[in-house]
This record gives C-alpha cells, sequence and structure tokens, in this order.
C-alpha cells in the first residue's frame, strides 16, 4: 500500500451489540496516573507479607493442567465457619459483582423487576439493565438512608424479585440501622415474592451486619468482598451468604470452573490473617473520623460515614472544578456529581495518614 493512500479503510461488521447498558454507559471511575488514589475504596495497604508468601507455596501446589473444584469446597467451608453458617449458604465469585451479576442471572431477567434506592452503588441498575431485568428506582430520604414508606410504595408498585440494600450505602457511607433492614425483609416478605440483597461490600468498616438474619426460610442474602478490608482487590474474590436454595440455585447457573484454583488458595490464605484484617479495619475506622473531623472544618457539607469514604460538596464551588484541581495535584478522588442527587459532590477513600494529609493540605489550598 502507497502512503498516501492513507489507513486502510475498514467494513464495519454489521452486527449490532444489543442496547442493555441503559444509562450508565461510561459510569466507570477514570484510572488517572496519580500520585495518591483516593477513588476506588480499596485497601490503602498491601495483603500481610506472610500471605504472599502462602500464595507463592500454593503456585507450586497446584495442578494447573486440571480443572479447579468447581464447588470451591474448602475455601466455602472456611468462609461458613468464619460466619457460623453451612457451607450450602456460601457461594463464592469473583468479586461481589460476579455474585450480584449471578443473583440478576438467577432471579432477574425479562418480565421481572429490581429496586434500587438512589443514590446508591451503581452496578446493581446497571447488571440489571445488562441482564434485561426492569430497574426501579425509589429515592432514598433526605439524609440518604432508606426511607420506609417509599421502599413500600416502590416494592407495592414493581413487586420486585431483587431488592437492594446497600448497607453501608456506596458512595453516601451510612449503614442502615438494624430495624430498617428488617422492616424491608417483612415488606417484601409480605407483599413480593422476592429477595432482599444486603450488599456489605463495606460491612466489616460498621458497627453491625446484618448475616445474622440469614436463615434457610428467609428471603435475604447478604454480600461480602476481599477487595476491600482484605486487600485483595486484585484477586477479585467476593461471596455471598444466604438461604441453601438460594446457593444451588446460583451454582447452576454461574460458568463452571470461573472461580480458579489460585484463587480458591488465596482466599482460603487470607482467613488464617484475620488478626491482622481486623488491626487494619480498626486504624481505618479511626482514620476515617480523622479524616471526617478535618473535613468538618473546610467549607464543605458532609456526611457521616459507616464505611471506608467520606462524602462531601464544596460550598459555593463547583464540583468539577475542586476534582480537576486536585488531578493536576496528582490526588485523584471519586467524582460523584453525575449521581443522581449528588450534584457536586466528591468521595475521597480513606488512605494511609500520611495520603490523607497529602489530601487534606491539597484540598485546603485548592478551597483558599
Ligand atoms: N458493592 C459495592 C457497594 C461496592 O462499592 C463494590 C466495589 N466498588 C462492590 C460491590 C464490588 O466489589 P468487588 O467486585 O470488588 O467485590
Amino acid at each position: 500500500m502507497s502512503e498516501a493512500s492513507g489507513p486502510p479503510t475498514r467494513t464495519p461488521l454489521r452486527i449490532e451489540p444489543n442496547d442493555n447498558l441503559g444509562e450508565l454507559e461510561g459510569y466507570h471511575s477514570p484510572q488517572v496516573d496519580v500520585e495518591v488514589r483516593l477513588n476506588t475504596n480499596e485497601s490503602p495497604y498491601a495483603p500481610p507479607a506472610e500471605w504472599i508468601g502462602d500464595v507463592v507455596a500454593e503456585l507450586e501446589r497446584i495442578d494447573f493442567h486440571r480443572y479447579p473444584d468447581r464447588h470451591a469446597v474448602e475455601l466455602r467451608s472456611a468462609l461458613a465457619e468464619l460466619h457460623g453458617v453451612t457451607i450450602d449458604q456460601v457461594f463464592c465469585a469473583n468479586g461481589s459483582n460476579e455474585v450480584l451479576q449471578t443473583l440478576f442471572l438467577t432471579y432477574g431477567g425479562p418480565g421481572r423487576r429490581a429496586a434500587v434506592f438512589e443514590p446508591t452503588y451503581a452496578m446493581h441498575g446497571q447488571i440489571g439493565h445488562l441482564t434485561s431485568t426492569s430497574v426501579v428506582v425509589g429515592e432514598r430520604g433526605a439524609d440518604f438512608l432508606l426511607d420506609l414508606t417509599e421502599v413500600k410504595r416502590v416494592v407495592d408498585a414493581a413487586s420486585p424479585s431483587l431488592t437492594f440494600v446497600c448497607s453501608p450505602n456506596n458512595p453516601t457511607g451510612r449503614a442502615e440501622p438494624r430495624p430498617v433492614v428488617d422492616e424491608v425483609l417483612d415488606l417484601v416478605v409480605s407483599r413480593a415474592q422476592g429477595l432482599v440483597v444486603v450488599d456489605e461490600a463495606y460491612g466489616q468498616f460498621s458497627s453491625w451486619t446484618a448475616l445474622d438474619l440469614v436463615a434457610d426460610d428467609r428471603p435475604l442474602v447478604v454480600t461480602r468482598t476481599y477487595s476491600k478490608t482484605w486487600s485483595m482487590a486484585g484477586a477479585r474474590l467476593g461471596y455471598l451468604v444466604g438461604p441453601a436454595e438460594v446457593v444451588a440455585a446460583l451454582q447452576q447457573r454461574v460458568l463452571p470452573y470461573h472461580l480458579d484454583a489460585l484463587k480458591q488458595r488465596a482466599g482460603l490464605a487470607a482467613l488464617r490473617y484475620s488478626s491482622q484484617m481486623e488491626a487494619r479495619v480498626e486504624a481505618l475506622v479511626a482514620e476515617r473520623e480523622r479524616l471526617a473531623r478535618a473535613l468538618h472544618e473546610l467549607p464543605l457539607e458532609t456526611w457521616p460515614s459507616d464505611a471506608n469514604f467520606l462524602l462531601f460538596r464544596p460550598i459555593g464551588r463547583r464540583g468539577d472544578e475542586v476534582w480537576q484541581a486536585l488531578v493536576d495535584r496528582s490526588i485523584l478522588v471519586r467524582n460523584c456529581g453525575s449521581w443522581p442527587r449528588l450534584e457536586d459532590c466528591l468521595r475521597v477513600t480513606v488512605g494511609t495518614p500520611d495520603e490523607d494529609d497529602r489530601f487534606l493540605a491539597t484540598l485546603t489550598e485548592v478551597l483558599a
């Protein structure tokens, strides 16, 4: 081809992807190259060095020419023991996002509805759209906690197969009080034949968990992740605790051998370091409170948090402008301005004390 002829022209493929993306195309958090990354709620700490040693040792033991244990028996047994449930009440997948997707593949789909209460974790709605489930949107109350009158209205109107309770809620931060979760469950049991999904991705940072509510005769599941407290976002591992009947239905729909052998061993090994994990959670909660107090001193609207992040809104300044000014100074937080009701809001993940000091000093300078 001669240089003058320019780039080759391609005949477009005559296949159209489906239009299940809904309104959420392009939602994802940009991965900008910066020195201080406080945008995706990961742990700021690497996993314990001993755990890395365990994983390296496992690498040598795994039969890589064989498929992994399809039912992840050892990992699920260990998680069952950790939470005082039975192995048939635990389902594991590649991050809690895959757990959520499998819930939609099992209980959602055309002609079925899922209820979400905005503003909340956008993937609940997005996976709903991807699986052709109708997503019915309710509003949170003024303080961003669930409003039971609104939950009742949505459950009555939509009879959802899946009702999402994100607790602590991303990106607003508060955990729902236990009586509210009890009440949502009662509403769903009495008015819809659906499942209540308590997304506890940030559950360990909160003072209570809905795990105690799980029972084989109750339509409630709790989802959890290794991405935050276990410092394993890079490994992609999450799980659900729920009625055995639900777990069996999920196992039937998820792809065979979806959970690779190394991940199963890595997840199992991590559970040996629970005390280090708990110490990190404690330190992050203390650091969150320090960060919250410091944000309180700045010209910001702020909200309390039971998670490892804080939501704030600059007073008298555009959120986009403050976000960009932070990026220009090599600090990345999450811009939540496009979320419903969160105009101009930003969300900062709790980092190490050094990262947080740098964030606070820079934010103070930007807001001055
Ligand atoms: N649920 C919530 C509320 C989240 O914020 C996240 C991560 N941002 C997830 C689930 C998914 O986590 P993962 O897939 O890493 O387990």
